[in-house]
């Protein structure tokens, strides 16, 4: 028999001393479980969401607690779940009842009913985040560690309580869990956890996108993604989330000539961007970057291969993927769209940085250019050197280039010099064909650098582009 150990240190917060006592007045065990306890121990510092297990109702054990707490909080009950919320000073408390669960095969929502601690805890998904301290005040801080999750904590392995085909073909979601995980804590999933995984991997298909997309979001937001990336493909789990991306994989040779595998290049570049960026979006432009290479691929004799075209194919391609994985169809994936549209623009410009180019690039890209070139220059993964310097070299000149042309030109928020309005009274128009194409050749002008981006000049020109078109001034 171990000997008992006892983490009250963890529980310095008052909040655990008023669980303990709300659960004493109801004559309940309580055990705070969970990623709380997990992230303690691994010194990741406190999480703000903290999971209570009642032995007994953990709804009526919620409603007590928010009786002790001042400003009575407000508890939301999630009858059907058999669980409560409440929020109290930046923290998120979720107390359930102690239960067991009973799956069917096409849901992972099971059937539950009252169970012991213990069976609380085989109904977690792995050790580590099965560890529960008590908040009894005869035994507060005392660790619950059925399962040896402790050792697993100091190994850094994750390790299903049950069987891991049963853990993970009830609930699925698991799998993708099991690998956030891995990615998040950098642990290791054990060896038989992982077979089944590939063995399951099929059983992704019972979960709601919403569900899988949390997770992938999760893993896009660590700092080595391609970890997460790399298990969802050896686990046979990526093909059930983004084909495209397997699309993506080896390297074909015709002639003598290859092209790189653009899947292990992506999962570069995305390492890559995690050390630049925390825009979760930025990252998933990253992700998404090259999905149109496979549809594009060619191979012709003079050129070699080829991808024309890929960036515009891959942009309709972020609409589909975003549909299909019912991602809201709203700014954020515009963004990844002109990203993924606009992301080797920066490339071309390197060989040759004119003027009217970078302009070009600061108008089309607005407010999102220097994200565009955190993408290009994460985009650089070449193991030579040389070109490694090179590169980053020539997209420090078009970055040097942008602040003086911008300086000078502002066109980063461009706003027509000359308005419609102005226009319209000056040759007493009413809205017509003719203002736009005034205010296109303005536009026109200025980023090709034949007038300057201001308001006398872009009225001289407007005169003139009148006069083109016939059009005489009215009187006033
Ligand atoms: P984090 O909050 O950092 O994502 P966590 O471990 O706290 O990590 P939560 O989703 O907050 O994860 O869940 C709290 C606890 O509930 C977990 O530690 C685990 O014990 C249990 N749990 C959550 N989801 C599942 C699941 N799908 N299957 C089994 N147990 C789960
Ligand atoms: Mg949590």
């Amino acid at each position: 028999m171990q000997q008992s150990q006892f983490f009250e240190n963890a529980l310095s917060d008052p909040i655990f001393r008023t669980v303990s006592q709300a659960a004493k007045n109801l004559n309940l065990e309580s055990y705070v479980i969970g990623g709380y306890v997990r992230d303690y121990l691994l010194n990741r510092g406190s999480a703000k969401d903290l999971d209570f297990v009642a032995v007994g109702s953990g709804i009526e054990l919620a409603m007590e607690v928010s009786q002790l707490l001042p400003g009575r909080p407000k508890v939301s009950i999630f009858k059907h779940y058999g669980t409560a919320m409440l929020k109290f000073q930046g923290l998120e408390l979720e107390f359930v009842g102690a239960r067991k669960e009973s799956y069917h095969e096409d849901s992972r929502n099971p059937a539950v009913e009252n169970g012991t601690l213990e069976d609380d805890q085989n109904r977690r998904d792995f050790t580590v985040n099965a560890l529960a301290l008590s908040l009894d005040d005869k035994q507060f801080g005392k660790l619950i560690d059925p399962f040896n999750g402790l050792q697993d904590l100091k190994y850094k392995i994750l390790k299903t309580p049950l069987d891991p085909d049963i853990t993970y073909s009830d609930d699925p979601l698991r799998m993708l869990r099991a690998i956030r995980f891995a990615t998040q804590l950098k642990f290791t999933i054990e060896k038989d956890s992982l077979e089944s995984i590939k063995r399951n991997a099929k059983r992704i298909e019972i979960i709601s996108n919403e569900r899988i997309v949390e997770e992938i979001h999760k893993i896009l937001m660590t700092d080595v993604p391609s970890i997460g990336f790399t298990l969802l493909h050896q686990t046979g789990l990526l093909p059930y989330i983004f084909p495209e991306l397997i699309a993506l994989e080896g390297i074909e040779e015709k002639e003598g000539q290859l092209h790189k595998d653009n899947f292990w290049h992506t999962l570069e570049v995305v390492d890559n961007i995690a050390q630049t960026t925390h825009e979760l979006w930025l990252r998933w432009a990253a992700l998404l970057h090259d999905i149109g290479k496979a549809p594009t691929k060619r191979f012709d004799k003079k050129n070699g291969w080829t991808f024309h075209g890929h960036e515009f194919v891959g942009s309709k391609m972020v609409y589909k993927l975003f549909k299909r994985l019912n991602m809201p169809l709203n700014e954020k994936m515009k963004f990844v769209q002109q990203m993924v549209l606009m992301s080797s623009r920066p490339i071309v410009l390197a060989t040759e940085v004119t003027d009217s180019a970078v302009r070009r690039l600061i108008f089309d890209a607005g407010e999102h250019i220097d994200n565009l070139m955190t993408l290009c220059e994460a985009d650089i993964t070449t193991k030579n050197p040389k070109r490694f310097k090179k590169y980053h070299d020539n997209f420090k000149r078009v970055r040097e280039k942008m602040v003086e042309v911008e300086e000078r030109d502002h066109i980063r928020n461009f706003q027509p010099p000359v308005s419609g309005e102005e226009i319209m009274e000056t040759f007493g128009l009413s809205p017509s064909r003719e203002i736009g194409i005034i205010k296109d050749a303005i536009k026109e002008a200025i980023l090709e650098g034949e007038i300057p981006n201001e308001y006398e000049a872009a009225k001289t020109f407007m005169y003139r582009k009148a006069k083109e078109l016939g059009l005489k001034e009215v009187n006033r």
